[in-house]
């Protein structure tokens, strides 16, 4: 099987410390492959767009020595996929519009006796699982049926094992927000079965979206990949680093700096060659350390 990875940033502003490693945990797990390494910009969330992000991403990954083999996807570009992947799962029945609040989910939780924890995405209680409201009334969120799903395993190249019962989690999920806007969970599988990603890697955080991923890629009769989701990049006061909270954009101009710190996160040797300017020997390199730390240790 060819190799093919994929990062795939989100817009909403610039690469920063954690989703460099991010980036450079994936371009090296391609090299130690001998694969193909992707970039996909995910504009889907238009709302949290913003405006000349995803060409700074380019240029911060390109003064990285961080290029992808093939033209970049963006997601904005690919509506027609994502419809057609809803119209299928639609004519098998497995959609249904939902005309839910948050407060009203929240609601029917509590009245359920099982109120969210404040970290965690409400599990939707399936309350218009069985109202049938019109498929062609504007304004509704659009769910994927999880009713009666198997738990779903999986494995994680680093953490091993994984089980996750989905209905019991997260229930019936969105693949389109009442807003119109193409949920993550969907836009993420039609494009790594497009774009051939046999192997993704990305951070932990995203683990918890695995199993809802591999769930819709069985509804949609498509390829599992093949996951590795790298340790969390934390900032100085011991939470993950963010866009959110503030994580600095990372300057071109000193792209070795930034390289080591990433390489020094996934548990590479961040200070060989001390004196090199240029990203590429320290890249070389470390493809070696990666095989030997990630992926035959
Ligand atoms: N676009 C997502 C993010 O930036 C990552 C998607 C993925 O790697 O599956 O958080």
């Amino acid at each position: 099987m060819a190799y093919v990875g994929r990062f795939a940033p989100s817009p909403t502003g610039p690469l920063h410390a954690g989703s460099l490693t991010t980036a450079l945990a994936s371009w090296l797990d391609a090299r130690a492959h001998g694969g193909r390494w992707l970039v996909r910009l995910e504009d889907v969330d238009t709302p949290r767009t913003i405006a000349g992000a995803g060409e700074l991403i380019l240029a911060q990954l390109t003064a990285h020595g961080l290029e992808p083999d093939e033209r970049v996807q963006w997601q904005s570009k690919r509506t027609a996929s994502y419809e057609d992947a809803l119209s299928r799962l639609s004519s098998a029945n497995l959609v249904y519009g939902c005309a839910c609040s948050r407060q009203v989910i929240l609601q029917a939780l509590a009245a359920q006796n099982t109120p969210p924890d404040r970290h965690t995405t409400a599990r939707y209680p399936g309350t218009c699982r069985d109202r049938a409201l019109n498929a062609a009334r504007t304004g509704l969120a659009q769910r994927l049926n999880t009713k009666g799903a198997e738990a779903i395993e999986w494995q994680d190249r680093r953490a091993g094992s994984q089980t996750e019962d989905v209905h019991g989690t997260v229930g019936d999920f969105v693949l389109r927000r009442a807003d119109g806007v193409w949920a993550y969970q969907l836009a993420v599988v039609v494009d790594d079965a497009e774009q051939g990603v046999t192997h993704v890697v990305r951070g932990a955080d995203l683990s918890d979206n695995t199993a809802r991923q591999i769930f819709l890629q069985r509804c949609l009769g498509l390829p599992t990949p093949v996951y590795l989701h790298t340790p969390l990049v934390m900032g100085a006061d011991g939470q993950k680093l963010s866009k959110q909270n503030g994580a600095e954009s990372l300057p071109t101009v000193d792209p070795i700096a930034g390289l080591r710190r990433a390489a020094a996160s996934l548990g590479l040797p961040a200070d060989v060659m001390p004196q090199v300017t240029t990203p590429y020997p320290l890249l070389a390199r470390w493809i070696e350390a990666w095989k030997v730390r990630w992926i035959d240790p």
